[in-house]
């Protein structure tokens, strides 16, 4: 049986906000600003839907105050997606942004590395000041809940989880960040969430500013960027130009392919 392509779409959640230039590249630009925006991304395409990372829960989102927000839910339903029957939901790795939606999606199936989230579970690291501020305790103690479940599929390593759609390996921002290489009519594209948080950062060869561990990272850089079939299908995590230059499929939804 072929292979399905399938086509990837970036949903704007939340933002844009301010930065400085080196919370995005790590001690660079510390003297600029730059702006990034929340994202969560959708793959769609041989019959299946797949969303990555939640985003941010409408509660959570009203407790950080988050500018720009609207619920991930809503942005989904711009492309005719209910959250609520999503069958596939990757989680690239436990931080807010990306996981404090999850009650969102009550009926999908959750593909979390096993590293990320024992670290973020079960490691008392993970209570230190540092990696704490960038965690949402409701939606940990929800996903901790899951346990032993048959929704939740604890990964090791790379993993096929559906025809053209492979889940990588690629630690550095946290103990056990996953991007995924989905299969394109364009060749392999990588949706890799904060692997690289702008398109600069893989072009310059910088990791952003939350780091865990820096040699990690640039190997995951070096073991990332080839699987892509070309430099402008890697797509990284907040970078605004995922919404301006790509076709705008609805309010705040672009087709990056
Ligand atoms: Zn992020």
């Amino acid at each position: 049986m072929a292979i399905p392509t399938y086509e990837i779409y970036a949903l704007k959640y939340g933002g844009p906000f301010t930065r400085q230039g080196s919370f995005v590249r790590w001690f660079q630009d510390g003297d600029k600003n730059v702006q990034i925006q929340y994202y969560i991304f959708v793959i769609r395409g041989g019959g299946e839907t797949i969303v990555v990372d939640s985003g941010v829960a409408p509660e959570a989102a009203r407790q950080r105050n988050l500018a720009g927000y609207v619920s991930p839910a809503e942005v989904l339903k711009r492309i005719d997606i209910d959250a609520a029957k999503v069958k596939h939901l990757i989680l690239t790795h436990i931080h807010f942004d990306h996981v404090s939606g999850i009650q969102l999606f009550p009926r999908a199936n959750i593909y979390v590395q096993e590293k990320e989230f024992n670290f973020w579970m079960k490691d008392p690291m993970a209570k230190r000041a540092p990696f704490l501020f960038l965690t949402e305790p409701s939606a940990n103690r929800y996903l901790a809940k899951q346990e032993g479940k048959k929704r939740l599929h604890l990964i090791r390593g790379d993993k096929k989880i559906l025809p053209g759609i492979e889940l990588l390996l690629a630690p550095g921002h946290t103990p056990g960040l996953q991007v995924v290489a989905v299969n394109t009519a364009r060749g392999t594209a990588i949706v890799g969430s904060d692997l690289a948080h702008v398109a600069s950062s893989y072009q310059t060869d910088f990791p952003s500013a939350i780091i865990t561990d820096m040699i990690t990272w640039m190997k995951s850089y070096d073991k990332v960027r080839p699987r892509a079939s070309s430099p402008d299908l890697l797509f990284p995590g907040h970078d605004l130009a995922l919404l301006e230059n790509y076709p705008r499929v609805a309010e705040d939804v672009s087709r990056l392919v």
